[in-house]
């Protein structure tokens, strides 16, 4: 940051008009009393590797990164975290003495939501839906808290081939619509669009699945997609995709402001209203 500058950070994205990042740093900002804002910046596919150039010079502490971007910022920093490496996309760009750092708090997120759940890894398979880009940050999360057996199921099941070649030995992959992979399962995660907006609700029977077992969705509109009904209907204990989406934003506003928010009630509501 320049000195004698307000702090300021910012989200990219294209389009960007969606992003409710704005709102939960503003929102942050203002109880902890920081003279400081967040914005939204639209910047073009073509456009990404200028505005990095720029940011090394400008005056921002550092950006968070939303869809089509994460992937191709990537290259574009001077420095990697290894967890943002593992999963081979960034969201969070920290500007320090010029030089640009790339992390990845989507899987802080992950797992954070997990854990505010009440979520505790045991000796048991996790099953995991869908092999884009929000399931490698879960995978990486629950790589990284020692889940040793994955259950990995995508329509494409030749992209979550990739996916385990890559990984190792946890992934196992299983083909789309197999319920039986929900037996003995302690957790089951949806990384898949499936459910957004009211659609397209993931076609499986959960009757497999143990009622001791988390179910948790990164789908967040709406909070309560078909499949945490489902599973709540059954007795599972659900945790929505709203939180993964505030604990991401947590660690990258320590990372630009050096405060660590709370993520509460209040905030929850103020977001989704
Ligand atoms: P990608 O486009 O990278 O991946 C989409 C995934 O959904 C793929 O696995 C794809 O399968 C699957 N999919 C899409 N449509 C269908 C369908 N009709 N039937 C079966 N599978 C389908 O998206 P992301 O991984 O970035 O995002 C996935 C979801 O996670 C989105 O809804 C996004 O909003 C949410 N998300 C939430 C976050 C949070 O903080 N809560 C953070 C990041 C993402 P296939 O490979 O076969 O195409």
């Amino acid at each position: 940051m320049l000195k004698g500058t307000m702090p300021k950070a910012a989200v990219i994205g294209w389009p960007i008009h969606h992003s409710l990042s704005p709102a939960i740093h503003t929102y942050w900002l203002k109880k902890l009393g920081i003279t400081g804002s967040y914005d939204k910046m639209a910047v073009e596919p073509e456009k990404l590797a200028a505005f990095f150039q720029d940011l090394r010079h400008g005056d921002l502490l550092g950006i968070n990164i939303t869809l089509p971007h994460k992937e191709e910022a990537l290259s574009l920093v001077d420095w990697v975290d290894p967890l943002a490496q593992h999963v081979g996309a960034i969201n969070t760009v920290v500007v320090k003495d010029r030089q640009l750092l790339g992390y990845n708090t989507d899987v802080y997120g992950f797992a954070e939501n997990l854990k505010q759940g009440g979520f505790v890894l045991r000796d048991a398979p996790v099953v995991v839906l869908g092999a884009g880009g929000a399931a490698r940050a879960g995978l990486v999360a629950l790589l990284d808290m020692g889940a040793k057996d994955i259950r990995l199921i995508n329509r494409s099941r030749d992209k979550a081939e990739k996916l385990a070649q890559e990984f190792g030995p946890s992934l196992t992959v299983i083909d789309w619509g197999d319920e039986n992979a929900l037996h003995d399962a302690q957790l089951l995660v949806n990384a898949t669009s499936l459910g957004l907006n009211g659609q397209n609700d993931v076609p499986l029977d959960l009757r497999p699945l143990p009622v001791t077992a988390f179910v948790t969705d990164m789908v967040y509109k709406p909070l309560q997609t078909g499949l945490l009904r489902q599973a709540a209907d059954k007795g599972c204990r659900t945790i929505d995709g709203l939180g993964m989406l505030l604990y991401q934003a947590q660690l990258a506003f320590k990372y630009f402001f050096g405060a660590l928010p709370e993520v509460t009630e209040d905030l929850r509501r103020s977001v989704i209203t």
